[in-house]
């Protein structure tokens, strides 16, 4: 049993029944890449840019996205735009204090104002992609709209970049996930913001912890309908939130038709393990408990009683 286990964390994320969920890594920098990961699912390059007086230049960036590139040959790397404004400020982008930060000018929004910083972006990114042998994959944060979607898209494709998505992180991306669809190649979910624009709750905040459980109900009613527009598209939709680290909230990720989970290193061989023991058909059971339950101690409760 213990080589049983031993075989359970290490290769790549499915189901005991044979679909494949690549489990990806979240990083911030080449130094949380793991070699034998089967890819990165989200790449916060905004590290890149925290704590310093001026934008990081051209070829810095090159040398920063290389760097994780090169480490993963033949493997996807999932590298999101700068996230800046709300709880990643960054003075020299030069915008405006704003009353609301959370619902003011952040992720692309910042791109209303200074749209030179994601052209350097893309094309740094466009440049590391042609040097490297991994697969490039590039998205934006905090998309609102079907119009925000396809200029970053168009954006992005100019630059020579061919796997292009946005992130669903407010939810009027996640009621438009299927027109998104139409648009972009992916689609990844932030459970984070999700969670703190669904339910009005800074994440912050620590008195509103519960509301900002990724086991209420209706964030997975909102997850749900990113799933069906997965399986109406064929085109991946994954999860990059805490939610995706969760054991048994990957079952439920899994079974509502997420294609990829992303979490950081350390979640790895548990989610692993977790989806291992179980069908996908167990999954879409668990997905509905979750669905049908009214707050996130029962959905926690059902689905923990229906794993076994
Ligand atoms: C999220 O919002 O869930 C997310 C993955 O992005 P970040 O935590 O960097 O805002
Ligand atoms: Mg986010």
């Amino acid at each position: 049993a213990a080589r049983e286990r031993m075989a359970a964390s290490t290769g790549p994320g499915g189901t005991a029944d044979g679909h494949s969920i690549p489990l990806l890594l979240n990083i911030g920098s080449a130094k949380d890449v793991r070699p034998d990961a089967e890819g990165v699912g989200l790449f916060r390059t905004e590290f890149l840019f925290l704590d310093r007086a001026d934008a990081p230049g051209f070829d810095e960036q090159v040398e920063a996205y290389s760097a994780v590139l090169r480490a993963l040959p033949g493997r996807r790397v999932v590298i999101r735009t700068l996230d800046a404004g709300s709880d990643k400020p960054l003075p020299f982008l030069g915008l405006p204090v704003e009353e609301n930060p959370a619902l003011g000018l952040r992720g692309l929004r910042t791109a209303r104002r200074r749209h030179d910083v994601l052209d350097t972006q893309l094309r740094a990114v466009a440049e590391a992609d042609k040097a490297c042998e991994a697969e490039t994959w590039v998205m934006a944060p905090m998309v609102s709209t079907v119009a925000e979607a396809a200029d970053f898209a168009r954006h992005a494709r100019g630059h020579g970049l061919s796997h292009v998505g946005v992130m669903v992180e407010v939810p009027a991306a996640a009621l438009h996930a299927g027109h998104l669809l139409r648009e972009v190649d992916f689609l990844s979910i932030g459970t984070n913001d999700l969670g703190q624009y669904t339910f009005a709750a800074d994440r912050q905040h620590a008195d509103l912890a519960d509301l900002l459980d990724p086991w209420q109900p209706a964030l997975i009613h909102l997850l749900a309908l990113c799933g069906e527009a997965a399986r109406a598209s064929g085109k991946p939709v994954g999860v990059c939130g805490e939610a995706a680290a969760d054991p048994l909230l990957a079952l439920v990720l899994t079974g509502l038709g997420m294609t990829s989970l992303s979490m950081s290193a350390p979640s790895v061989p548990a989610v692993r393990e977790s989806l291992r023991a179980h069908t996908m058909d167990e999954c879409a059971r668990l997905a509905d408990l979750a669905l049908k339950a009214l707050d996130p101690s029962e959905a926690r409760r059902a689905v923990t009683l229906g794993a076994g």
